[in-house]
Parts: structure tokens; sequence; C-alpha cells
């Protein structure tokens, strides 16, 4: 298949969907609190191959959390004393840090999108490839099937 973000030719990816619509309008139901309304117009698809998708997501906070999150809790278990000597500190103190403050985003993450989790970064390399035809037809709101299902709940 021909990946729609980087147009080469692969055989591991998969069609991602990302929806497009309008912000209708921005109402304020209490002091400090603002509601946006979205009209969602509809749906578009495109194939990502996984490359395209893994450079997406590490690319992200979330990304980098994972990374740095496998990171930490390889040191806390098994490298304790490569820690020692590069921060010259106390190994547990970082291991543990690390593993609870990026364990700590990653959780956050999978609260907010749920099983969209693993489709989320897709979706945002789909939205990149096609999202200028439709901004040019007047489309301004763009969302991932996770950011979608939290604006229903
Ligand atoms: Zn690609």
């Amino acid at each position: 298949m021909k990946c729609e973000k980087c147009s080469n030719e692969r055989e591991n990816g998969s069609e991602y969907v990302f929806f497009y619509g309008k912000l209708m309008q921005i109402t304020a139901p209490s002091p400090g609190f603002r509601k946006h309304n979205y009209g969602i117009a509809g749906q578009e698809k495109a194939w990502i191959c996984n490359l395209c998708v893994i450079r997406k997501f590490l690319l992200t906070g979330t990304g980098i959390s994972t990374i740095l999150f496998v990171l930490s809790l390889i040191t806390w278990l098994f490298e304790p004393n490569v820690v020692q000597r590069i921060f010259d500190t106390d190994p547990t103190f970082i291991g543990v840090m690390g593993t609870i403050v990026f364990g700590f985003v990653l959780m956050r993450h999978v609260m907010l999108f749920g099983f969209e989790s693993v489709t989320h970064f897709g979706d945002m390399v789909a939205y990149e490839a096609k999202h200028e035809q439709l901004e040019r037809q007047g489309y301004n709101s763009f969302f991932t099937r996770g950011q979608r299902k939290q604006l229903r709940s």
C-alpha cells in the first residue's frame, strides 16, 4: 500500500480516521468555565504506514514519556550503578521518581483516550496528511477518534 503521509510503498500499516468540523459557538455556563461546541461535518480516512505512526508517537510528550518511563524502570531495576555514576546521587530515588512521574503521564493519556490510545497517533498522522484540503473548505476543527469520544462525554 502507498502511505498517504510519506508517499512510500509499505507493507505494514493501517487505515486511520479523523473527524472534521467547525467550531459553532463558545458558551460560558459558569464564570471561568468555557464550553466549546463543535459541529462535526464528517470523517476522512487515510492509509498510514507503521513507520510514520511510530515517528509521530516518538515526537509527542506521551512518546517521550514512554521512553523515559522504560529507561527509568530499567535503570531502577537492573542498572542502579549507571545512574549513580551519571548523577552522583541515590539511584533508587531517580529510578522511583522517574517511574512515578512518567508513569503518571502515560496513565493520564490512557485514561483520557481509553482503547483509542492505540489509534490516537495514527489518527493524528491521517489528519496531517489530509487536513489542508479540508481547511480550504472552511473546516477549522479536527479530532482523532479518541478526542471525539471525549467530546461526547
Ligand atoms: Zn509513511
